[in-house]
């Protein structure tokens, strides 16, 4: 940040104020068309001139100035007695004539004044030296990506910074900003927080933001919950451990789900020990026997489901396991001779129904519902996301999968085959072929023509199927296109994954690849309009 700050400006340059054209005359033109300032515009038309004779008659003499603005974020010359630059002025007479300021006010005024805006000047004047180098350094960091940054929104948060008097952007809450504003101040925010931490100083803490590791943006694993300070050192290797293994969007997501599991056990040791389970090596097989015993307490009582005791015992019998083999039990590790009983057995994890009931996939008539009501998501989506919707139907892959994919995604065997190159994320396989129908390569091909038409510069192996929304900088990568912009299937209700079985009115081809039906736990089709896509989201352009 200092390096940066150092650096300065590549070239300075000025605009917003023009000065008086008659040599030596400091104050700033009334009208920059005109080129003089008020009392030489009158002069001259006094004496009847055209403008441009003007500056070499000799009456037409340098005037004093008035200074430089009195407001302190202004870097304008005066252009009257009062003190103020033209713009200013006219503000102060404005908010005089409402009554909202008083003449005593006038020095606290100029003080706390707002800059003007003009031309495409951001004024950065009046905000600490480092809040001016975070916001250049972000700002940096943001067209790297790609991102386009909305002039009126930089002004608006720049004043923002001016009235809180902050002495680092860091400390601005984006959540109370408007929410057109708060994905330009969360990645300045995040392009600051990357540079300033190695991935080390990062995993030394109790909230880690996980962008510093490599996944996501804005993305965080809080340990907070974890009170008990044995096991949330030890979770917390565990994680720093896991979390390079794990791909997809959803790794951070998942871990902490993890480390949630180990707050019940911390919060069940606090509870029910008297020591509050503070020392690892008091603990024994009597302790997981009662934290059992309180996740069915708690099933009973309706505060979990039994999926969600099932899922805990499952996940902390692995976390316990796992911190055991790089040896965090060893002498001077966060679980030191912590007893061997401590664990959870496999008998202990009380067995889920079996999945394979009907129900988990989507009946043949939801499915048929879906297919008709395709084209009034056309009507309100549009023909792009009807194409992702019918992608997804036919070849039964993500919603990431299908966001994802390349413009170049369709492929043809030497058979006149279709065959849909994608990236399995789940699984870490790229390039997967995916044998596709003559219709299903027909809505890729009619998708590649609308992007195409889009994006006619954009190299086809930098274009994705499916684009941003343009202005955004992310029509161009695959791999920005999986998170913005939810879509819905007209009237929907919410459901973690959908996936289609193939039924009998399905147009999935043969395919042995796609996943298994995860459609909603309830799996019931509500009415007609009642219908989900998925829990993720799309994007597309509008
Ligand atoms: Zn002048
Ligand atoms: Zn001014």
């Amino acid at each position: 940040m200092e390096e940066f700050a150092a650096a300065g400006p590549v070239r300075a340059k000025r605009c917003g104020e023009a000065i008086c054209s008659v040599d030596g005359c400091p104050r700033p033109v009334r009208v920059r068309r005109l080129e003089l300032c008020y009392t030489h515009e009158h002069q001259r038309k006094r004496l009847g001139l055209r403008l441009p004779e003007f500056p070499g008659h000799p009456e037409a003499a340098p005037l004093p100035g008035f200074g430089r603005c009195r407001a302190g974020v202004c870097d304008r010359q005066a252009h009257g007695r009062r003190g103020l630059c033209r713009p200013r002025d006219v503000r102060w007479r404005e908010q005089r004539r409402a009554g909202q300021v008083s003449g005593a006010g006038f020095g606290d005024w100029c003080r706390t004044a707002a800059p003007v805006a003009s031309g495409h000047q951001v004024i950065f004047r009046g905000l600490a030296p480092r809040v001016q180098a975070e916001v250049l350094f972000g700002l940096r960091e943001r067209c790297r990506h790609g991102a386009l940054t909305s002039l009126c929104e930089l002004r608006i948060f720049c004043r923002r910074l001016l009235t809180g008097n902050v002495s680092t952007i860091m400390s601005v809450e984006a959540s109370q900003l408007a929410r057109q504003q708060r994905r330009l101040i969360r990645d300045l925010q995040d392009a600051v927080s990357l540079a300033g931490i190695s991935p080390g100083q990062e995993q030394r803490r109790d909230i880690w933001n996980t962008a510093v590791l490599g996944h996501g943006r804005r993305r965080v694993i809080d340990f907070t919950g974890i009170s008990r300070h044995w096991l949330r050192e030890a979770v917390r290797q565990w994680v720093a451990e896991e979390l390079p293994t794990r791909r997809g969007d959803h790794a951070t997501a998942i871990l902490q789900d993890h480390v949630r599991r180990a707050e019940e056990l911390s919060a069940s040791l606090r509870l029910h020990r008297d020591d509050h389970g503070d020392d690892p090596c008091a603990l024994g097989r009597a302790d997981i026997i009662a934290f059992l015993a309180r996740l069915k307490h708690r099933e009973a009582s309706g505060h979990i489901s039994s999926w969600r005791r099932s899922a805990t015992c499952r996940r902390l019998a692995m976390i316990l396991r796992e911190c055991r083999a790089p040896g965090l039990t060893r002498p001077g590790q966060p679980m030191a001779r912590l007893p061997g009983d401590f664990a959870i057995r496999r008998d202990d994890i009380p067995q889920q129904p079996a999945d394979d009931e009907p129900g988990r996939a989507l009946p043949a008539g939801v499915l048929g519902q879906l297919i008709e009501a395709l084209p009034a998501l056309e009507q309100v989506s549009g023909l792009n996301i009807r194409a992702a919707a019918g992608l997804l139907m036919d070849t039964g892959r993500r919603p990431t999968e299908i966001c994802k994919l390349g413009w170049d995604c369709l492929d043809q065997d030497s058979d006149g085959k279709h065959a849909l190159i994608c990236t399995d994320f789940k699984a870490n396989k790229a390039g997967r072929r995916l044998p596709v129908t003559d219709e299903t390569a027909k809505v890729v091909i009619g998708q590649q023509q609308r992007t195409r038409a889009r994006y006619p510069d954009t190299p086809a192996s930098e274009l994705a199927l499916f684009p941003g929304p343009p202005g955004t900088g992310r029509g161009s990568g695959p791999s920005w296109t999986a998170s913005q912009l939810p879509i819905t299937v007209p009237g929907s209700t919410r459901s973690r994954r959908c996936a289609w079985r193939t039924g009998a009115s399905s147009t999935r081809p043969p395919c042995s690849s796609t996943p298994a039906g995860t459609a909603s736990p309830s799996g019931t089709p509500t009415p007609a309009p009642q219908l989900t896509c998925s829990g993720t989201s799309w994007v597309t352009g509008p």
